[in-house]
């Protein structure tokens, strides 16, 4: 069957999910599709007051499922039974996705949802396999370590990967035996009602996940500074992040994992597997249209292979095209709007009035919807635009090096140190670079994620605070009280 469908036809649930119920709502934020700018409807706006009730109905639903305290296997069960009601259903949860968001519709029933309904598998393998310890303490003493649930967290979630983001906050919370509730990007936020429903069809406790749609300023901010929201789990860019730990600095201490921008470096050496890295270079910033937080949008190349890798590269960035989301066979993404096309061909323009030379693209594509040509930056110093901002669209830059220090000194960014990557077939530098690089993630002789969710995601520097997947996401979801007994 194509997974091809026809967006006018595909019913979405606008409304807040508060206690297990949708609740309906007109108005708001006016959304666009992104394939062909056409408006489609709007996006709610939770005030104040609704937070305050999707964060009572979080509490009172911890209280009464005891979904924290519940034999850890219990949550184990029920995630894993969310898990295989999100694969059952994808086509229905992709086309919600692909409709609002830069998402093709035929990478993402193999890609995002195959993916979350995984990892929310390994989250909830956590619940009866971490707890408490106890600690190594006299005789005359009992000493433990005891490992509990916040309580209700509140996450916040970008629309560049709308599925993903929302798996990555509610699977190690719920596992955790948290509540949550999820703010989802108002670009894109109705895949997360969904996904929000088929937990509850699972026999998720209903209230124990509740969205509230709605924009930074007024949803997010009340959410982030409610009193009794205990852990804020933040994904989006630097920006935001420093505007809620502010909020959050004036409403209340609480602990928060911070997954911001990026502007990530890749690195050639000449005795690298040039093709290999030319696809993976090239995949990076084309996929989902660059606009991915670990897109490596910087390539380091050493001078002597600089002009074959560039070739190889701009072969594979010209071969894009343009395609709407609902169609199965769409590779290359639209921009997710006219505003974020508009910013992308700006710092463009400013790359190229500091000195940039466009070795391809530079320019907004003939095509119905937001599409941004693939586009590669020459001659950039450290201080081109292109070279400082997170651009968050398909756009590369190319520099060159002479020596190891030149590359590793092209390759730290003032701001950002989410992810980098590393082409060479020499195993000690491998490890020098592996130890210098500063970024939360090196891939080497790769560009992208594996299916090893235990590898943790997150930042360097002002690339964030705290991880993403892996045993370390689960465990911020949980604290550690001591407890000290005199026998
Ligand atoms: P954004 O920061 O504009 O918005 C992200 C979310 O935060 C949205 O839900 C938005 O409504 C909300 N928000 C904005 N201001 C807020 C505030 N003051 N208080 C509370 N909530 C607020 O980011 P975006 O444009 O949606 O996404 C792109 C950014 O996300 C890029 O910078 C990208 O690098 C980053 N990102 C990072 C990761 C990672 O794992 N590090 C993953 C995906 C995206």
């Amino acid at each position: 069957m194509s997974l091809t469908f026809d967006p006018d036809t595909i019913p979405l649930p606008v409304g807040h999910f508060i206690g297990g119920e949708l609740i309906p709502v007109e108005g708001g934020i006016e959304m666009r599709r992104p394939s062909d700018g056409k408006s489609y409807t709007d996006c709610p706006v939770a005030s104040p007051d609704l937070v305050e009730r999707a964060v009572d109905s979080a509490k009172a639903t911890l209280k009464a499922s005891n979904w924290g305290g519940v034999r850890p296997r219990e949550r184990t069960r029920v995630l894993q039974a969310w898990a295989d009601l999100i694969e059952a259903d994808a086509a229905t949860l992709a086309q919600i996705e692909a409709l609002s968001s830069t998402r093709p519709v035929g990478q993402l029933v193999a890609g995002d949802i195959a993916i979350t309904a995984e990892q929310i598998r390994f989250f909830a393998e956590f619940a009866d396999k971490e707890g408490s310890e106890l600690a190594p303490t006299d005789d005359a003493s009992l000493g433990m370590i005891m490992s509990e649930p916040y309580g209700v967290v509140g996450a916040i979630t970008p629309w560049n990967f709308p599925i993903s983001m929302a798996g990555w906050k509610l699977g190690p919370a719920l596992a955790a035996g948290n509540a949550v509730v999820l703010k989802p990007s108002e670009m894109t936020p109705f895949s997360a009602i969904y996904l929000a429903q088929l937990a509850v069809r699972a026999g998720l406790p209903a209230g124990l996940i509740n969205v509230v749609l709605g924009d930074g300023p007024t949803t997010g901010t009340a959410l982030t500074g409610h009193p009794e929201i205990a852990k804020v789990s933040f994904t989006g860019s630097t920006r935001a992040g420093s505007a809620i730990m502010e909020n959050v600095a004036r409403t209340g201490v609480k602990p928060m994992t911070l997954e911001l921008g990026g502007k990530s470096p890749q690195l050639v050496f000449a005795d690298a597997d040039l093709d290999k890295a030319a696809s993976a270079i090239a995949g990076s910033v084309t996929f989902n249209a660059g606009q991915a937080c670990v897109a490596g949008t910087r390539l380091i190349v050493e001078k002597s292979v600089a002009d074959r890798l560039a070739a190889a590269i701009l072969e594979k960035m010209k071969a894009a095209r343009p395609g709407p989301t609902w169609d199965a066979t769409t590779q290359y993404s639209p921009i997710i709007s006219e505003r974020q096309r508009a910013r992308i061909d700006s710092i463009v323009r400013a790359a190229v009035a500091a000195g940039g030379e466009c070795l391809t693209g530079g320019a907004v594509m003939d095509s119905p919807g937001y599409f941004y040509e693939p586009t590669l930056i020459a001659n950039v110093d450290q201080a081109n635009p292109a070279i400082v901002e997170e651009i968050f669209g398909p756009v590369l830059t190319i520099q060159t090096f002479g020596s190891e220090e030149e590359a590793l000194a092209l390759s730290s960014h003032p701001t950002y140190g989410l992810a980098s990557g590393l082409f060479t077939s020499d195993l000690s530098r491998t490890i020098r670079f592996a130890r210098k690089l500063e970024a939360g993630t090196v891939w080497v002789n790769r560009y992208s994620r594996s299916r090893d969710h235990i590898l943790p995601t997150g930042g360097y520097k002002r690339s964030g605070i705290g991880k993403d997947l892996g045993r370390e996401a689960y465990l911020a979801n949980r604290r550690t009280k001591s407890v000290l007994i005199s026998l």
